[in-house]
């Protein structure tokens, strides 16, 4: 089995159970597996030199919806709160069809690749033109990132009260055969699997009780896991309030969308009984902070919500809405949001980092990724901290979220190499920059 001995890094960030860093530290990888993590290890195989450098676990992005790089810094959604911008995009969206799914889910993922992350889920919920769960997910082999895309789903239309166009709503029946369709053909629910699918009807306000139910039933009948977004901001609840006459947190539980197999994003508007609700059933969350300052949404409960136990990841969110897809600006972040909500010592570089990691992980139902331990997926990131960025800090695992880079070396993921030298090495990244910006200007005419 071929064996990468990574050697000699600054320091290397485990997250293993004592959350150790390792000083002068190796990771020894065989196959798609972690080997050894310690000092002076030796191997025969390839050696990558580490040195001036901090070795971490690969980041883990919970939320995204990959499509939508192409429509980043759209003027008439750049100030818009939640329901405006999306009012804004959902008639461009309309004019998708395959490719623009697919060379659009080639540069978010290789944005995240080369931010540090090694796991990402996506959230695809429009489908116009023949677009299919399929294209993101050639993407994603192409790419070579673990993945987890969900399928997602509107159909409840403007003319039904809801929020989008009809053109863009599919009939339920349609949704939960082809969800099927997609589960059946591509789940893989394997120790180490690169591609897991989960179910995930868009909202509340853009699917009916009956879609949200069935995907519940469908998804545990099926062992995937169910995602959505929730309790976003004021509007958000609001709704859910007229609409359902109760808060967010007792419609997902009254629908069965709580549970360790559940995963929310945004959440920023839980209230005290809905954390807790969600602590106890273990229902995951992703945060996602730059898009909640981006949309105005406010700042979710992190601190409150890891106090109590709530199951907690990063996500960078569709880059319409951010509009980046860096998830090591995402950690840092998520970090300074705490800060300004409850102060400086409200969250630590280092519980960032765990979040981002382990806690992503944790979220996604993956066990075997978010820390570097033997037996552990061999998914990691190299940061070179002898830049500019970091010249003068005394400690380099602070420094990552404090000073930077925001650029990997290094990224592997299931042991093979993606970004060597800070550059794409699975796919021609020039050219498919090319094409995304000919797409984005074909959609602008
Ligand atoms: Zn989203």
């Amino acid at each position: 089995m071929s064996e990468v001995l990574i050697r000699g890094a600054e320091v290397v960030v485990t997250m293993d159970g004592a959350r150790r860093e390792v000083a002068g530290g190796d990771v020894l990888v065989r196959g798609g597996v972690i080997a050894a993590v310690g000092q002076g290890l030796t191997s025969a195989g390839r050696v990558v030199e580490a040195k001036g450098c901090v070795v971490t676990p690969g980041l883990v992005n919970t939320h995204h919806h990959l499509y939508q790089t192409l429509t980043r810094a759209v003027p008439g959604g750049q100030d818009a709160l939640l329901f405006g911008w999306l009012k804004t995009l959902y008639p461009i969206w309309g004019r998708f069809g395959p490719e623009e799914i697919f060379v659009s889910a080639q540069v978010g993922l290789a944005e995240l690749a080369l931010s540090g992350c090694t796991l990402t889920s996506d959230h695809l919920y429009l489908y116009p033109n023949g677009a299919r769960l399929d294209d993101t997910i050639a993407a994603a082999r192409e790419v070579g990132l673990r993945f987890h895309p969900t399928r997602g789903a509107m159909s409840i239309g403007e003319s039904a009260g809801g929020l989008p166009p009809d053109t863009l709503m599919e009939r339920e029946a349609a949704i939960l055969e082809d969800s099927i369709r997609v589960v059946d053909a591509f789940h893989d629910a394997s120790e180490g699997s690169m591609l897991r699918v989960g179910l995930a009807p868009c909202s509340p306000f853009s699917v009916s009780r009956d879609l949200m139910r069935e995907a519940a039933l469908l998804a545990r009948d099926k062992r995937v896991m169910l995602h959505t977004h929730l309790a976003e901001n004021d509007e958000d609840v609001a709704y859910s309030l007229a609409q359902f006459g109760c808060r967010p947190g007792q419609y997902a539980e009254d629908l069965g969308w709580t549970g360790p197999d559940v995963w929310h994003a945004h959440c920023v508007k839980l209230d005290a009984g809905e954390i807790s609700l969600f602590a106890r059933s273990q229902t995951g969350v992703a945060h996602c902070p730059c898009s909640n300052c981006r949309l105005g949404s406010g700042i979710a409960p992190l601190r409150a919500m890891r106090d109590a136990g709530v199951p907690v990841g990063l996500g960078v969110d569709g880059s319409a809405s951010n509009d980046a897809g860096n998830l090591i600006g995402e950690a840092r972040q998520a970090m300074l949001l705490q800060r300004v909500a409850r102060g400086a010592d409200a969250m630590s570089v280092r519980e960032a980092l765990e979040v981002a990691t382990l806690g992503g992980a944790q979220v996604l139902g993956r066990p075997d990724c978010g820390s570097l331990e033997p037996g552990k997926r061999a998914d990691l990131a190299i940061w070179d901290l002898s830049g500019i960025e970091a010249a003068g800090a005394w400690d380099p695992v602070a420094a990552l979220l404090l000073c930077g880079p925001t650029r990997v070396r290094d990224l592997f993921v299931e042991g093979r190499q993606v970004v060597g030298d800070g550059q794409m090495l699975t796919l021609d990244l020039p050219r498919v920059i090319e094409r995304q910006r000919q797409l984005a200007r074909a959609l602008a005419l």
